[in-house]
């Protein structure tokens, strides 16, 4: 089985991207990431400081602005605010919100132009009819996966786990683009295992640790996991490794997978969002 390396793809994508950059010669200010959170927790400032991290690497400004302190109605302005910013490309608001119980609601304030995190009601409505909105970062993550390691996915059969707007839908909308004959199941599918049994290819994003086991998948199937999970301070996966070296061929493990990929495939929506802002100002 071979194991593949997210945090390679990241940087190889990394590298471009700062290229991207530097031969830019549309404006002459750098792009610019707004990351909107409310007290985060300690899992969620790791995820908002490595994606700072990386974006300052790659030559985009970042802004952190913790809301948890305003009031709704000031919180929505703020959205507003950052909104009509040219100096700003894209927004996205780091989950979870304290004050909203439904999150969607501040985050269709973000106007489409700078969802970067693709998540406006408005944005997902329109993903399957106009390409030049943005997909979110993981299925796109998952795609540079595939390409990257030249994962044949035409004709074949995909199962993707989970239907969430995050990852599941969007994802099964790039796949059957790209040829893939695409099985969903979720939480209330009957016949999950036979689903999965019958699969070239598994994309699992549900988030329960150890769902995927040896028994349940066919010989040579390539295994993409998504799921993130925290478990005793330990980073754990949706697949459960055991003997699973003997069946699958290929692999995206958890860490060091999926999730370093995404971090970079948002910061190539930012550099979209850009050259599209200095296109037009
Ligand atoms: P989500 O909104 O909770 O969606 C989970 C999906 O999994 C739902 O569609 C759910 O079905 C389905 N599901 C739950 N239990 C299942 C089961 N036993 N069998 C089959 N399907 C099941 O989560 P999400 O935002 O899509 O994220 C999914 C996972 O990916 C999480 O662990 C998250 O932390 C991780 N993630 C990782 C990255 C990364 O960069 N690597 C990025 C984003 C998310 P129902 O719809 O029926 O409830």
């Amino acid at each position: 089985m071979n194991i593949i390396d997210g945090k390679k793809i990241a940087q190889i994508v990394a590298d471009e991207l700062t290229q991207q950059i530097a031969f830019s010669k549309l404006s002459n200010r750098p792009p610019k990431l707004v990351i909107i959170g409310s007290n985060p927790d300690a899992r969620s400032l790791v995820y908002i400081k490595a994606k700072i991290k990386r974006a300052e690497d790659i030559g985009i400004d970042t802004d952190f602005i913790d809301i948890g302190s305003k009031t709704r109605d000031e919180q929505i302005s703020l959205v507003e605010e950052v909104n009509r910013d040219n100096s700003s490309d894209g927004i996205i608001i780091q989950l979870p919100l304290d004050d909203w119980s439904d999150p969607q609601e501040l985050i269709d304030y973000i106007s489409k132009e700078k969802d970067v995190d693709g998540l406006t009601t408005s944005n997902q409505n329109s993903l399957l009819v106009d390409e030049s909105l943005f997909t979110p970062a993981t299925p796109l993550a998952v795609m540079k996966i595939i390409e990257s390691n030249n994962i044949k996915i035409a004709g074949k059969t995909v199962c993707v786990v989970g239907r969430s707007k995050l990852v599941g839908k969007p994802l099964k909308y790039l796949l059957e683009s790209a040829g893939a004959n695409v099985l969903v199941v979720h939480s209330k599918t009957k016949n999950t295992n036979e689903l999965i049994l019958k699969s070239d290819i598994v994309v699992s994003a549900a988030g329960k640790p150890g769902l995927i086991s040896v028994g349940m998948v066919k010989e040579n199937v390539i295994l993409i996991d998504v799921g993130i999970t925290e478990v005793d301070g330990k980073i754990l996966g949706d697949i459960d490794m055991n003997n699973m070296a003997e069946k699958a061929s290929l692999i995206s493990p958890v860490p060091g997978g999926v999730g370093p990929v995404t971090v970079v495939m948002l910061l190539s929506n930012v550099i979209k969002a850009y050259n599209r802002s200095v296109a037009h100002n």
